[in-house]
């Protein structure tokens, strides 16, 4: 990339800052985007804004104008090269190429904040708005929320579950829910709090000092902090829960929340209608990569192939809670189900018995099948140290006298063991004869269950020859990344860096694809699918990073990597001081993130980091065609150490 290219002066139609570069879910299979709750705050802060940057002395990329819900956030922008500048009479850290961020508090409501440049007296005003959450309803009104009631979406449920209520109403009041013929008394959270720290002090083991707060609904997490979004135990708060009994019976029934306070009373309806179920629902999975959560938009577990059985036995709003087996309790998008209609007292229940594990090979891998009389569900956890996969069926019972022998030739695979894990949990154990892990998936040839095992790409010896490698330069198109000091897109920088490394792996013989090689929407769906069609041995996504409001550029910044599964760590790792030790940034670390270009099984994946382009020196040297290039070395010297490890003396 020209370095000319990317100079202050030029005017740049500036869209998104995003405030994290990622983008955690992969689009559903339906093809609309994925779930609203995710490893990292997927929030965007949005406002298209059009400058001319020709006629400006200074141009701020961020904040982009819309309220801010955090207690501070940073000013970052670009001025010419050699200057410098305050903010309401403070330093501003300014790179000698002119690029800027500062940090500044935030109280609520409208910020005012005055930058200067004392070279030439030149201000700009600047306004910021912090938003803050809606007020506690106040002691001297008589109110009941009815935007605020919980559940808010349809319940189906069976007996024994727990059903959690909560309301915002005038405080000291009294909150009853009626249910049917059942009345649950909700308490305030203020009054559950104080009751928990009584029963504290009660206990002389328990030191007084410690705080009780059993009830903190506003704690949320960003880009890995912790923080409370809202009051734990505000005043208008009420909770309460009810366990659904035997007689229970209901059929779209709403729960009605009435207020009493002072003589006077008041109900309202709540939005979620309650729907005992007496018999388990059929259902099948229709798509061939479903997506299988462990809560009602909880985290993921492995997902499913098409054409699997289970039972259903309940759902909140669009989340159906699947019982793959007694206590196994996992949640799928209606839209990627269909249910089996009249089932429930008829039909083939989804069960099956395990008699025969075979071990095999194939252009991939080893194959270790499983025949059954259908398709069930099932679960792959990866372990390292030993190097080991275990295979869980639901819904199987073990009767397995026979297991084939593994083929002499594959050597990576020559047992496997298996065992009744609990009530319809068959689980087989793989043990890995191999330093490490190249990739596993599983499908169905029929009713019968394929564990697929990777075998260790053919890599010739000090090249990178036999090693396919799926290059993916982050965003694009109309997804720009996050928007550097001076209005740079993320997704730019990230394609520049890419073809780069492009250039020196295909130099040290690897076989490349590109996800893109443009400025052009690729969807991450799509970037996955490549990379599998390619049968890459590696997945690597290229990125740049920013940080949510609240943090501060100046002191969060550096090189890092992300894995998901275990076998992606030490390459993750590897790919990470290559890049450290190459460009010269700060160690930002190597660590987990569930993010749609790290969760592909089939292959080793991970996602880097280069830098931050909000902070100022990154951003420089991440414009700089020298500084790219560097950044594609760092991660060839990470990939080459991975597969050509120094000898140890
Ligand atoms: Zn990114």
């Amino acid at each position: 990339m020209n370095k000319t290219a990317f100079t202050v002066a030029i005017s740049v139609l500036c869209s998104l800052l995003v405030v994290s570069c990622k983008s955690t879910e992969a689009l559903k299979p339906g093809g609309e985007p994925g779930g609203e709750r995710s490893g990292e705050p997927a929030r965007q802060i949005s406002q298209a804004v059009e400058r001319s940057a020709v006629d400006e002395w200074i141009k701020v990329t961020y904040p982009s104008g819309s309220a801010i819900p955090a207690a501070s956030t940073f000013i970052a922008g670009a001025i010419a090269a050699g200057t410098t500048l305050t903010c309401n009479g403070a330093p501003v850290h300014v790179s000698p190429e002119g690029y800027f961020v500062h940090v500044v508090p935030l109280k609520p409501g409208e910020n005012s904040f005055l930058l200067v440049q004392p070279q030439t007296a030149k201000q700009k005003e600047l306004s910021i708005k912090r938003e803050m959450p809606p007020p506690p309803i106040s002691a001297d009104t008589f109110k009941i929320d009815a935007e605020q009631l919980q559940p808010n979406n349809d319940r189906g449920i069976v007996v024994g579950d727990l059903i959690e209520f909560s309301a915002r109403a005038t405080p000291e009041a009294e909150v009853v829910v009626t249910l049917g013929k059942r009345k649950i008394i909700l308490r305030p959270a203020t009054a559950v709090a104080k009751a928990a720290s009584a029963n504290r002090h009660h206990k002389k083991s328990v030191k007084a000092s410690v705080a009780a707060s059993p009830v903190n609904q506003g704690l949320d997490a960003a880009y890995g902090k912790v923080y409370q979004r809202r009051s734990a135990s505000p005043p208008d708060l009420y909770v309460g829960y009810y366990k659904v009994q035997p007689d229970d019976q209901w059929n779209g029934v709403p729960a009605k929340y009435t207020l009493n306070h002072a003589g006077k009373t008041k109900s309202v309806f709540g939005n979620a209608k309650f729907t005992t179920i007496s018999q388990p629902i059929l259902a099948e999975t229709i798509h061939s990569d479903t997506i299988v959560r462990v809560g009602p938009g909880a985290g993921r577990t492995t997902p499913l192939n098409n054409g699997i059985r289970f039972f259903v036995d309940g759902w909140q709003g669009d989340q159906i809670r699947c019982s793959f087996a007694p206590g196994h309790h996992f949640w799928i998008k209606k839209d990627d189900l269909i249910f089996e209609p009249n089932a429930g007292n008829y039909g083939q229940a989804p069960n099956s018995v395990a008699r025969t594990i075979n071990i095999g090979s194939d252009d991939y891998g080893v194959t270790v099948t499983i025949p059954l009389s259908q398709r069930l569900p099932y679960q792959i956890e990866q372990h390292l140290k030993p190097n080991e996969l275990i295979l869980r069926i639901f819904g199987v019972t073990a009767d397995t006298d026979w297991i084939t022998p593994a083929n002499a030739t594959a050597a990576l695979v020559d047992r496997v063991s298996w065992k009744q894990a609990a009530d319809g949990v068959y689980e087989v154990s793989v043990p890995i004869k191999s330093t490490r892990q190249w990739g596993f998936k599983a499908d169905y040839d029929e009713t019968s269950l394929v564990l697929h095992i990777k075998a260790k790409p053919n890599v010739r010896p000090d090249s990178l020859q036999g090693l396919t490698i799926c290059v993916d330069p982050g965003h694009g198109g109309k997804e720009t990344g996050a928007i550097g000091c001076s209005g740079i897109k993320e997704a730019t920088i990230n394609l520049a860096i890419a073809l780069k490394l492009k250039a020196l792996l295909e130099n040290s013989g690897a076989r490349v694809i590109m996800t893109r090689i443009a400025d052009r929407d690729v969807s991450l769906d799509e970037r996955v699918e490549i990379a599998n069609k390619a049968h890459a041995d590696i997945l690597l996504s290229v990125h740049n990073n920013s940080l949510p409001d609240g943090r501060d550029p100046l002191s969060e910044h550096g090189t890092s990597s992300y894995w998901y599964h275990p076998q992606s760590i030490a390459l993750a790792r590897t790919v990470n001081s290559g890049m450290v030790q190459e460009v010269g940034f700060p160690d930002f670390g190597s660590r987990f993130q569930n993010l749609a270009l790290t969760r592909p099984s089939g292959m080793l994946a991970m996602l880097a980091e280069v830098g931050f382009v909000i902070n100022p020196e990154e951003y420089a040297v991440l414009l700089s065609a020298d500084g790219q290039q560097r950044a594609a070395q760092g991660i060839l010297k990470g990939l080459f150490t991975y597969l050509h490890p120094p000898v140890k003396h």
